[in-house]
């Protein structure tokens, strides 16, 4: 307790984001998701010949370079540059849905509807904007129940497809339209942070002009290996976008900067090398997968760049402590129903070997 905070800031849990080692070069880094190949080289050129005297002002506050990349992207769906929102990391583009768009919950009975293991932000911002979150529990096979989130009382949705930590998606786009057409008087947030990485990646951006209740949310910080720049992104109906931009302008104006702005635009219209890395990842994926199987881990089926594995022969937080003495790190939840797993990011093929070579040498001690 510190007498100076808030109640909330006494109160709060506060998101825990994935370790970021000091000492990177010495270690294999599984542990957050990020892309190996980096950015487009086109991105990186922009980001060489910027005039640092540009810096002087501010930024394009609605990022205009941004959305229209983002609606050229997604032009046959009809979308254009008013139905796109630019935030400062898909994170914070989050936080603005919950505060346009879920705040009206607040002192009623009714929750937002999220999977029970999905994206642990959303419980922070429920928590941090004071709204009930209901968390409903997946299948055996940790898939999303579509029969849950119909017909029940509810002030919003909010999914991740594919799922984190899970990397499991919904096996269609008609299943996002039964939760839409059920829940016609509420937001739907689809967080598609990982969509790049399904076999046939089914957007549902296809569905924005379709639902007006509809928004989907992705980033820049996965498959365009841009991390560290901090862009994502909303799509949806130009009147929910533009109560966005209210919530945005009422906290931050300039949430994007100008490298970011030029850099992300530049990313986002290399569709060529987007699906290069893309699918290098995936591949590498499969193999690693079929290693994985072969050493005696159960493996979920992944859509996304990293893979939820149960190690049956060992302990997973055990497991999680030997790799990082080897100086592997990857992502261990000590939370009910995925404390058996691990979360392993999908890096090169060199890093998945040595990965591979690190639980041979763990199980040749184990097994003296
Ligand atoms: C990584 C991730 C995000 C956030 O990404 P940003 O870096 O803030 O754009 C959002 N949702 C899910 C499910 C993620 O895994």
């Amino acid at each position: 307790m510190n007498k100076y905070w808030n109640q909330k800031t006494n109160e709060i849990t506060p998101y825990v984001a994935g370790e970021q080692p000091k000492d990177v070069k010495r270690l294999i880094k599984l542990n957050t998701n990020e892309n190996p190949y980096g950015p487009s080289p086109k991105a990186a050129a922009v980001l060489k010949e910027i005039n640092p005297d540009v810096l002087r002002l501010y930024p394009d506050t609605n990022s205009t370079l941004v959305r229209e990349a983002v609606a050229s992207v997604y032009s046959k769906y009809g979308i254009t540059a008013e139905n796109v929102f630019v935030g400062n990391g898909s994170d914070e583009v989050l936080a603005v849905c919950w505060q346009t768009f879920f705040e009206n919950c607040r002192n009623t009975t009714k929750s937002v509807l999220s999977p029970e293991i999905s994206y642990s932000f959303y419980p922070v911002y429920s928590e941090m904007y004071d709204v009930n979150l209901e968390s409903i529990p997946l299948d055996s096979n940790y898939m999303i129940k579509i029969e849950d989130y119909i017909g029940r009382e509810n002030c919003g949705i909010a999914i991740a497809n594919p799922n984190a930590p899970t990397s499991v998606s919904m096996t269609s786009l008609d299943n996002i339209k039964r939760i839409l057409e059920a829940n016609k008087d509420v937001v739907v947030i689809i967080d598609e942070a990982y969509i790049a990485f399904a076999k046939n990646p089914i957007s549902a951006v296809e569905l924005v002009k379709e639902y007006k209740n509809l928004v989907v949310v992705q980033t820049m910080s996965k498959a365009y290996g841009l991390a560290g720049m901090r862009v994502g992104y909303a799509v949806a109906d130009e009147t929910l976008i533009e109560g966005m931009r209210r919530i945005r302008d009422s906290f931050n104006s300039y949430p994007v900067d100008r490298l970011a702005e030029q850099v992300a635009a530049e990313a986002i219209l290399d569709q060529d090398y987007y699906n290069k890395t893309r699918n290098a990842v995936i591949a590498t994926r499969e193999k690693f997968v079929s290693s994985l199987s072969k050493m005696g881990f159960s493996v979920l089926p992944s859509s996304a760049n990293f893979v939820f594995a149960k190690p049956e022969f060992i302990e997973a937080s055990v497991l999680y402590q030997k790799l990082r003495e080897k100086g592997i790190i990857v992502r261990y939840f000590n939370k009910q129903n995925i404390s058996d797993y691990l979360r392993i990011t999908i890096g090169t093929d060199a890093d998945m070997n040595e990965f591979i070579k690190a639980i041979e040498e763990i199980k040749d001690v184990q097994n003296g």
